[in-house]
């Protein structure tokens, strides 16, 4: 095993949002992280988190800083990819409720309600049972949050917020997504599986 196979360089969004608390879960889950505002500092990446925050701003950052061909190109190429909140909302493919002018790098299989559950109650905490993630049920952090209204062909259901039974995570192939934040809080199992996927790939 290569050093970069054993502690991947995992690249985190830093645009807007909670790049810092996503920095710091990467380096407890066992890998580096590394801010990620440049072309050239993506290309240098084995895996890339996008952060929650807000995904309008996010977006039109994005388009700013002349990174969407560059992150459109490493995620159609297999890039490892890991977004919670506004960063599952960039991931997915299809976005219901967008603001105006607002898209999405796409690359999940997934139809996503921006701000579905904010609707509802703007924060909450639930206990999550997620496939892949062995060991008790996640808390969830749940911050104006997105939920996937539906679920394509080769999406795999990871988990649901059990009192609406609403999908929060998904992956397909390389790419991981949850509605809620594990970044915030102390439980690094997200993480973890995230770091092993781009190990597997590296
Ligand atoms: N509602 C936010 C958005 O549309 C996402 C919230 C979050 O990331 N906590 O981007």
């Amino acid at each position: 095993m290569t050093a970069s196979q054993h502690r991947p360089a995992i690249g985190v969004l830093a645009l807007q949002g909670d790049v810092a608390e996503h920095l710091r879960a990467i380096g407890e889950a066992g890998a580096q992280g590394i801010a990620v505002r440049r072309p050239d500092e993506l290309d240098a990446v084995d895996g890339l988190i996008i952060p929650g925050g807000e995904s309008t701003t996010m977006w039109k950052l994005t388009v700013i800083f002349e990174l969407l061909d560059p992150l459109r190109k490493r995620l159609s190429s297999g890039l490892p990819v890991f977004g919670s909140c506004a960063g599952m909302i960039m991931l997915a493919d299809r976005l219901l409720d967008s603001a105006s002018g607002q898209e999405t790098l796409g690359g999940i299989n997934i139809s996503v309600r921006r701000n579905a559950f904010g609707r509802q109650v703007d924060s909450f905490e639930s206990d999550i049972t997620l496939r892949g993630v062995p060991g008790p049920d996640f808390r969830a952090v749940f911050i104006r949050a997105p939920w996937v209204e539906e679920a394509g062909r080769g999406v795999e259901v990871l988990g649901s917020e059990p009192h609406t039974g609403r999908i929060v995570a998904v992956r397909q192939g390389p790419a991981l997504a949850t509605a809620f934040h594990p970044e915030l809080t102390p439980d690094r199992r997200i993480h973890e599986l995230f770091v092993d996927m781009v190990r597997e790939r590296s």
